[in-house]
């Protein structure tokens, strides 16, 4: 009886990681809009970029569960295929948000009036977002 429990709870808790592991986004999904946001990440970090004049390096597309962008201190900039998926001012916001961190390492007001500079609606973006509750 013990080794059958002990079995079912086994199977019963891989079965659980596998379906965590779903709420990122399947697979099939994140392969169909990842080289879509890819595009899309380069042309908008481009275009923004032309204001701000900030270096950074690799950009990577990534099936993330809590997080729309990263930016490493080496300047790597990692992105959410989800961006995708969302209207342009909101992925816009995600991409001028971590090309500001390349100037700005930290969320001081400082950071903030970089963003300003190109997205002076920001803060409701912002709400926007969380309202939406992506990328869960
Ligand atoms: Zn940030």
């Amino acid at each position: 009886m013990r080794t059958i429990w002990i079995f079912g709870n086994k199977r019963h808790f891989r079965y659980k990681k596998i379906r965590v592991k779903r709420k990122a986004g399947s697979k099939t999904e994140y392969l169909k809009y990842k080289e879509q946001a890819r595009t899309l990440v380069k042309e908008r970090l481009e275009y923004y970029n032309k204001f701000y004049g900030f270096v950074y390096n690799k950009i990577a597309i990534r099936n993330q569960r809590s997080r729309w962008g990263s930016c490493s201190k080496k300047g790597n900039l990692n992105f959410n295929y989800k961006l995708a998926l969302l209207p342009q001012k909101m992925s816009d916001y995600v991409i001028v948000h971590e090309l500001c961190h390349l100037g700005e390492f930290n969320h001081s007001i400082k950071f903030w009036d970089l963003v300003r500079k190109t997205a002076p609606d920001y803060k409701k973006i912002r709400k926007e977002i969380k309202s939406i509750n992506q990328p869960k």
